[in-house]
């Protein structure tokens, strides 16, 4: 199994895009990325659009590229409602845009499904489904919370498995806090897991500093309980300039057991950028022009 982390926070933009390519087919999960409309009272730095518009360039080539695409819930970091024409011919794999959905997502999906209407070849609804494609097996979880509650919806997390490597990409889990997120990934096994960590960049506000301790304990578990070898740390925990100090446990215990834990960014052997969170010294450094209209519409 070939695994490409294409697009994630570490690299600069809000994305979790992973391409995988197996013997027998090839999938792109979440072909997307967006930015921060907002940080410290800016918009995006001219240097974040840059960088959107790099790694986009990268999305689009990977999502031609791939015969299956995946999108794991409708907010713009993880799929884009702009380009229809990139679902041509594909087999489009889609979290259920009616069962388990808050109303913003389900207004999202609607629209999204009447874009891209009659360009896929084929199109699913996939929560806590399975799919075969030669040797090559995608398990999806059921609906799962996006965080700690389901007041931003529901994602699915992703299962990949070719002979007996198996990749796991959680998605939006924030954590992951809860149970039910947790399972899959425990009743899955993964050699090779994608974590979106803890939302504790909002520490105390959106996010309670139990949901982190329970976050922190089941990764601990994770680690003892599957055969994992590389561990990406990514998406929400990195907005969070003491992630690392938080995660000390983690890395600890993955230390003891040969266990690699990256960001997407150090996997691609790249250094650590969290754009969005050196905005302010980029418009010290570089000063432009503020943008005013951002989010989705950034996207090329
Ligand atoms: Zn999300
Ligand atoms: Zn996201």
């Amino acid at each position: 199994m070939k695994i490409e982390l294409i697009a994630f926070d570490s690299l600069g933009v809000r994305s979790m895009c992973t391409f995988v390519e197996t013997k027998d087919t090839s999938i792109l999960i979440d072909p997307s990325a967006s930015l921060a409309p907002n940080k410290f009272g800016l918009p995006p730095h001219p240097k974040e659009i840059e960088r959107l518009n790099e790694l986009w360039q990268l999305i689009v080539k990977k999502a031609r590229k791939a015969k299956v695409l995946i999108i794991s819930h409708y907010h713009y970091d993880h799929y884009n409602p702009n380009r229809p024409e990139l679902f041509k011919g594909k087999i489009v794999l889609l979290k259920d845009p009616k069962k388990n959905i808050n109303k913003s997502q389900t207004i999202r999906a609607k629209e999204f499904l009447e874009k891209i209407e009659g360009i896929p070849k084929k199109i699913e609804y996939v929560d806590g489904k399975s799919f075969t494609f030669g040797k090559t097996k995608i398990n999806f979880s059921k609906a799962v919370p996006h965080g700690i509650n389901s007041k931003l919806g529901f994602v699915v997390e992703t299962s990949v498995m070719e002979k007996n490597f198996k990749l796991l990409h959680t998605s939006d889990v924030e954590g992951p806090a809860l149970k039910e997120q947790v399972e899959f990934i425990l009743k899955e096994k993964p050699n090779f897991l994608i974590v979106d960590g803890p939302l504790s960049c909002m520490l105390g506000f959106r996010y309670p500093v139990t949901a982190l301790n329970e976050s922190i304990k089941n990764m601990l578990s994770i680690i003892d309980r599957c055969p994992i070898k590389t561990f990406i740390l990514e998406h929400h925990f990195l907005r969070d300039a003491k992630w690392k100090e938080r995660a000390k446990k983690i890395f600890e215990k993955a230390e003891k057991k040969k266990i690699k834990i990256l960001t997407a960014a150090e996997f691609n052997n790249k250094p650590i950028e969290v754009l969005e969170l050196k905005r302010k010294e980029l418009y010290e450094k570089f000063p432009a022009k503020k943008i005013k209209k951002v989010s989705s519409e950034l996207l090329p």
